[in-house]
Order: C-alpha cells, then sequence, then structure tokens
C-alpha cells in the first residue's frame, strides 16, 4: 500500500513531500520524499489518553450539575443512568462511540473501565462490534481480577480509596497504573504520588510541591482540557506541568464532551501557550508510550496507523503552516481516509 502527499514525519512532525509505503503486514516500510501531485496531508492516528466511554448512553444529560452531582458514586446521576440501562444498551453505546472515534482518527483509547471483570468484557465487546478499528484498552476498576482482564488499572481517585494492593498487583503484572489526581482540588495529589503511578489524570490544582514532586518522580500527566471546562474544575497549569513531564491529550466522559481528539486539541491549543507541534505530540505518539503501543509517530518500522487529510480541502486549502493548521483548524470533515489495523488476510 502507498499513500502520496504531505508526510508529517517524526516526533518533529517534519513535513516531507513524498509518499509513504506500507508492508503487507501494516508497517511502515519507507518514506520516500518526491514531488507528489497530492496535497493530503499524513499523520499518525490519535491516541485518546483518557476516555470513560461506559457513559455513552448519558450524552448532554445533566447540564448545570456540578461535578459530584454528575458522576460521582453510588447516585450521581451518571450512575442512576447507568443502572437504569440493560447490558445491550450498554454495549451498543460504547460501539457507536468506538465506531465515532475511529472516523475522527483515533487509533487508540485508554479507557478507565468501572464495573469489575464484567465491565472488562463489555469494553471488549464493543470493541468486537466496532470492528475492532479503535484499540480499547481497559484500565479497569474494582478487584485485581478485573485489573488481569484488562490491560492496566484505572483508580478513581487517592481520596476514595486506599489502592495500595491493587498498585502492588498491576505492578507485578507488569501493566500500568493510572489515577484521577487534583481534579477538585489539590487533597488527593500526594497520596496519589505516593503510590508511585505510572501516570496521573487531570492535575487541574497543583501546589509548587505537587509540581516538583511531579518532576522528580517523572510521571505523565494527561490532561483534559474540555472535561475541565464542562464540570467548571479550572484548567491544569499546562506549561508548568509540560516543562517537568510528559502530557497525553484525552477527552474524559462520553457523556460530558464528544470523544474527537480534532476538538480537544483544538481548545487546548487556544486555552495554553503549548505549541502546536507540542500538543500534537501529546495527541498522538506521547499516549501511544504511555500505553506501549507502536505507533503514534511515522518512522520506518513503525506499525502504520495513519490518517490521512485533504489538504485542499475548503477549510485547509492555503493553510501556511501545517501542524498549526491540523491542531487549531482540521476536524472531522477533512479526512480523507482512517488507515487502521490491516486485516488479517492482508
Ligand atoms: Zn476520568
Amino acid at each position: 500500500m502507498e499513500r502520496t502527499g504531505i508526510i508529517l514525519r517524526g516526533r518533529e512532525f517534519t513535513p516531507v513531500e513524498g509518499r509513504i509505503v506500507v508492508d503487507d503486514e501494516g508497517r511502515i516500510e519507507a518514506i520516500e520524499e518526491e514531488s507528489v501531485d497530492s496535497d493530503d496531508i499524513i499523520l499518525p492516528a490519535f491516541v485518546n489518553a483518557h476516555t470513560h466511554i461506559g457513559d455513552s448512553i448519558a450524552k448532554e444529560a445533566g447540564g448545570g450539575l456540578s461535578l459530584e452531582e454528575l458522576v460521582a458514586p453510588p447516585d450521581g446521576l451518571k450512575h442512576r443512568l447507568l443502572r437504569a440501562a440493560s447490558r445491550d444498551e450498554l454495549v451498543g453505546a460504547m460501539a457507536t462511540s468506538l465506531e465515532f472515534m475511529h472516523r475522527s482518527g483515533t487509533a487508540a483509547c485508554l479507557d478507565f473501565r468501572e464495573g469489575d471483570v464484567a465491565g472488562v468484557e463489555m469494553l471488549e465487546a464493543a470493541a468486537a462490534a466496532a470492528d475492532g478499528a479503535v484499540d480499547a484498552l481497559a484500565f479497569a476498576r474494582g478487584s485485581v481480577d478485573a485489573m488481569d482482564a484488562g490491560d492496566g488499572f484505572g483508580a478513581s481517585g487517592a481520596n476514595d480509596a486506599e489502592f495500595a494492593q491493587e498498585r502492588e498487583a498491576t505492578r507485578e503484572a507488569g501493566k500500568p497504573f493510572g489515577i484521577h489526581a487534583g481534579e477538585v482540588d489539590a487533597s488527593d495529589i500526594d497520596p496519589a504520588l505516593d503510590l508511585e503511578p505510572d501516570f496521573l489524570v487531570h492535575v487541574v490544582h497543583p501546589e509548587p510541591a505537587h509540581l516538583e514532586r511531579i518532576d522528580d518522580q517523572n510521571v505523565p500527566v494527561a490532561v483534559c482540557p474540555r472535561s475541565n471546562l464542562v464540570t467548571g474544575v479550572g484548567l491544569s497549569p499546562y506549561a508548568d506541568l509540560a516543562e517537568r513531564t510528559t502530557l497525553t491529550l484525552g477527552t474524559d466522559n462520553v457523556m460530558l464532551n464528544s470523544p474527537s481528539m480534532f476538538r480537544e486539541m483544538e481548545f487546548l491549543a487556544k486555552l495554553s501557550e503549548l505549541s502546536a507541534t507540542e500538543i500534537l505530540r501529546m495527541a498522538t505518539i506521547n499516549g501511544a508510550e504511555l500505553a506501549g503501543l507502536d505507533y503514534g509517530v511515522i518512522e520506518p518500522g513503525r506499525e502504520a496507523r495513519l490518517l490521512v487529510l485533504d489538504g485542499g480541502s475548503a477549510n485547509l486549502d492555503g493553510a501556511r503552516e501545517l501542524v498549526r493548521a491540523v491542531v487549531r483548524r482540521a476536524g472531522v470533515d477533512d479526512i480523507r481516509e482512517v488507515i487502521a489495523a490491516p486485516e488479517p488476510d492482508g
């Protein structure tokens, strides 16, 4: 397989005019610089570093409610709606979200999955129903068995429970342990860091000492700007965090936001001082590395999970700086093709 256009190559997304060659196993074989006829823009598909697609049945419910009224267990609106839905309804809505994520250019998501082992199985069923187009990684919650069945452990927050045992079991299994921290206030950041997590989620309210610890422990942070806007908790100090550690980007609850990485990138670009290149890295390679995935960057030998945009679309035509245009301007309508995992037959 070959595609031509402007290829955003490597971690710097250096624009290279030419041809990308993908072998039968779905790996990038070569990137050949040459003059081509196409104005397509070829970039790595996105890795959404933090989602809760389980609440896909509750899109736009609960306008105006506080974070606690919306999502706090056991009686937040989300949990009441989840209890009222059948398993088939829940799985069907999750599969629909995965289909949209695929069509909007996302290759993988790190999903915080509630409901113990049964919850992990529901995510697997949804991913299969969506033809496996998105690698839906389950960061399970509940028992150690759920972590074993899934791809890691996704803890709610250090004020909710002790997670020392789960953390240890996750380490022994060689899987990543992530935890929400500092979403509403700073009180759960130190206890979360004490668990030596593989990543934190949100970190809206770090104090200087927390930033120092994040730097010392070199803990990546998944930021979710649109979610933080909807719930009114504030915004993370993106530049302060980016100076100290690796950032990734997530769309958080489907209940609150469409899981489109284009929208998340645009908001972050316009709410922060971060460069477009840094934001595109957060949306691709940084999330891929956090999850141990072999894509998220265009280099020979990598798995070819790619996104092809129509650089001549009415929206993108004439853009003078391609990475800025992708991050700040492009959208689902500009997609020409999403190259997912190859069919087993080749
Ligand atoms: Zn979350």
